[in-house]
């Protein structure tokens, strides 16, 4: 199995770097100049870069890396990607740095959304994040809720690396809609704690995320409740996911 590891860019995404002796795939890489940067420093080959979705904080980096690093470019098919070379929809299996990956589809945040899962971590882009998901640019809740049922029924120990630091925030409004939640207020000063220490409380556990993420809690009796309260006309997941989803975008 690669390693893996973090490079910051912008203002509060990660790019995933994987590496196997020296060589190296990254996973959207929004921005070349931290990843050439740490490719440099450590002496490692970029093989492939893994994109999850067209956004630019997650491709804006390709052209440059391509430029220097004779590098595969694995990508959503029905999404534009510059210099994609691997156009992939779900389903697929690839191989990265002799590992076996599948790739997920989990459209929602944007139409064409992948993911990639080896046992142990799932590189899911903006579709789950600490204790939040995505925004729904481009895909219904219905497509977004299914998206995070097929992630919630990996096993709980898979590493969720998301591609932003946005776990604070969507704790206070998971503590809104789950304020009895004793694993979530656990989760609250965990997740303080490793922030004021200047530490990323990504990659969190599967399991985690199940106990304390109100978006993968939408079947759960308090969680219905406040979806309820927030224009839920009905008590199906999807639903409920719709409002719940509905009154984060206005928190
Ligand atoms: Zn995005
Ligand atoms: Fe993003």
């Amino acid at each position: 199995m690669f390693e893996v590891s973090f490079i910051p860019a912008f203002k509060d995404n990660y790019i995933w770097l994987l590496t196997r002796g020296k060589r190296a795939f990254v996973v959207d890489p929004g921005d070349s100049a931290p990843v050439c940067q740490r490719l440099e420093t450590d002496g490692l080959t970029l093989e492939g870069i893994l994109i999850t979705h067209h956004h630019a904080d997650h491709q804006g980096g390709i052209a440059e890396l391509k430029g220097r690093w004779q590098t595969e470019v694995y990508a959503p098919a029905n999404e534009s990607i510059t210099g994609c070379t691997r156009p992939l929809s779900g389903g697929e299996r690839i191989d990265v740095l002799g590992q076996m990956v599948e790739v997920m589809a989990v459209p929602g945040h944007t139409s064409g959304h992948i993911a990639y899962y080896a046992p142990g971590a799932i590189f899911c882009g903006d579709t789950l994040f600490g204790a939040g998901c995505g925004r729904l640019f481009e895909g219904t809740p219905e497509q977004m809720s299914a998206s995070l049922d097929s992630i919630a029924a990996l096993p709980g120990e898979t590493r969720v690396y998301c591609a932003h630091e946005y776990t604070e925030m969507n704790l206070r409004f998971a503590l809104a809609v789950e304020p009895e939640n004793m694993a979530l207020q656990a989760r609250v000063a965990n997740v303080a704690a490793l922030r004021a220490a200047g530490l990323p409380s990504v990659p969190s556990l599967l399991a985690e995320e199940k106990a304390t993420n109100p978006f993968l809690r939408c079947s759960e009796a308090a969680v219905i409740e406040a979806g309820l309260q927030h224009a839920a006309v009905n008590r199906e997941k999807a639903e409920i996911f719709k409002a719940i989803r509905g009154w984060r975008n206005n928190f």
